[in-house]
């Protein structure tokens, strides 16, 4: 069956797959969603003999119908290689009761990697597919940890480069050299004299900057986004939940057809979304718990029915859920209130000029599969280091949110249904965070004294992402001025 995808703002709108890819947001603003989500046409017994690239080629022809089964299952090799150090590529590991689904093998150790390692392929093929003749160029600004996955994702991928822009006194010193250091003659790396929104303001002046689309146009480039509401980074995320599902019946931990949760720290609402797909696509999955950080729009929302982004923002230890926009729990609302646009239309239109909306009564019942939680910066560290003192296995920040909150879900409701933890990022991504929380006499370390620490305390390799960025030669040092930033991308596209 062929699926379409219509914009949360206007059901009128409908392009392929692939179109949705190329455009990533639509011109109204919305999110773009399938018109139906696909049943698995194969069965969990099948599922459970699979490789994760042969599940992910299961799950993803029945999303991008309007690719062949060449230029998927090309774009999945290409995608899931040994850019990871692991063959499963997503490996459950079971401590303490829990199974935690280990997301963070690919090259930047965190789950953005899952998503980011195949988006440029399907982007290629995109554009092959609607005869665009033009070179794609990605151009991105970043706080961080995006920019990094996005340039290792497009590293050397034939017919586009990648140029991200990053404050350049805004972001830590080894996310700074994470990127500075990146390989690929089609990568570019400007830190720029502003903050991440200067960044973020100047990028998106260029996109939408005619003058200067027609002139790349006439020099063979055009502009793409690798965002995270793109429909190409969301659907290979529900590969992972229908694998970890097989994974659990293949190894004996489950039955067929019994049930089991997600606990999942969510920032953006992409990851969380991805496994809701994955329970309507037919995978047995129980309660969805959304784990919030002290940032806690979510949990308030799904408890009142009311989001309210009116609020300090706060900065925690886990920075990548620090977020009061959930982009991508757009999709949910749109579909919620019964694939209506105009009443998903006019709730975000609330948000955006009052901060704050409040959906119906009817739409709170279709929310019942939900569960919201939170953990503060104290009960993060805490369940950091109680897991590790009773198991030896030491969790990241991010993950340590979600067993948090987890911990309090089984206390408070005695629910003991085999639970799946996604467990977004490697702790040695967060080595001084993690090692403090373990044992208050780490404070005084240096952080790669610390990284050394925490490989003897973990039992684990230090990951080559880490090692890399000890020895790299910094290869991008380019610095600009805000009212530069389009000049240094002329000059790159000459
Ligand atoms: C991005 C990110 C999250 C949040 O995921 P969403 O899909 O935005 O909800 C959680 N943990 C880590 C480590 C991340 O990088």
């Amino acid at each position: 069956m062929e699926i379409l995808y219509n914009s949360t703002r206007d059901d009128k709108v409908s392009v392929t797959a692939s179109q949705a890819i190329l455009k990533g947001l639509a011109d109204d603003g919305g999110l773009f969603v399938p018109n139906s989500i696909p049943k698995l046409d194969v069965s969990v017994k099948e599922l459970s003999a699979m490789s994760y690239q042969q599940i992910a080629y299961e799950v993803m022809k029945l999303f991008l119908t309007d690719f062949t089964e060449d230029e998927l299952k090309n774009c999945i090799e290409k995608a899931y290689d040994s850019k990871f150090d692991t063959k499963e590529i997503a490996p459950l590991v079971k401590e303490d009761g829990a199974y935690f689904l280990e997301l963070f093998h690919g090259p930047t150790i965190a789950f953005k990697d899952m998503a980011l390692s195949i988006l440029p392929h399907l982007l290629i093929t995109s554009a092959k597919k609607n005869n665009v003749k033009n070179d794609i160029v990605i151009l991105t600004a970043t706080s961080g940890d995006t920019g990094k996955a996005a340039l290792a994702g497009f590293a050397d991928v034939p017919g586009t480069k990648i140029i991200v822009f990053y404050p350049k006194n805004g972001v830590s010193p080894i996310q700074e050299k994470q990127m500075v250091t990146q390989r690929g003659d089609n990568t570019f790396v400007v830190g720029i004299n502003g903050n991440f929104d200067d960044a973020q303001t100047g990028v998106k002046k260029m996109f939408n900057d005619k003058e200067l689309a027609k002139k790349l146009d006439d020099r063979g480039y055009q502009f793409s986004s690798a965002n995270s509401i793109n429909i190409g980074r969301l659907v290979p995320q529900i590969v992972y939940y229908v694998y970890s599902y097989a994974k659990l019946v293949a190894d004996g931990q489950i039955k067929d057809g019994d049930s089991i949760n997600v606990v999942v720290p969510t920032g953006n609402f992409g990851n969380i979304l991805a496994a809701y797909y994955a329970k309507n696509m037919g995978i047995n999955i129980n309660k969805l718990i959304c784990a919030s950080n002290e940032n806690k729009v979510l949990f308030d929302f799904f408890g009142t029915g009311v989001y309210d982004r009116n609020r300090d923002f706060i900065l925690t230890s886990s920075p990548s859920m620090d977020i009061l926009i959930s982009s991508n729990l757009e999709r949910l609302i749109y579909r919620i209130a019964g694939n209506d646009a105009d009443a998903n239309k006019e709730l975000m239109n609330a948000l955006s000029k009052e901060g704050k909306y409040e959906i119906t009564d009817s739409m709170k019942k279709e929310l019942a599969d939900f569960v919201g939680g939170f953990c503060d910066e104290a009960k993060t560290a805490a369940t950091i280091k109680d897991l590790y003192s009773k198991t030896g296995y030491v969790i990241d920040t991010h993950t340590a949110v979600a067993a948090g909150v987890y911990k309090d879900y089984v206390a408070k409701t005695s629910d003991n249904t085999p639970t799946v933890i996604a467990s977004t990022a490697s702790p040695f991504k967060f080595t001084r965070s993690v090692m403090e929380a373990v044992d208050g006499k780490y404070a005084s370390m240096t952080d790669f004294e610390l990284i050394d620490e925490l490989a003897s305390i973990a039992k684990r390799d230090v990951p080559q992402a880490i090692e890399d960025i000890r020895s790299a030669p910094v290869r991008h040092d380019t610095v600009c001025d805000v009212d530069k930033m389009q000049e240094v991308v002329e000059n790159i596209l000459k």
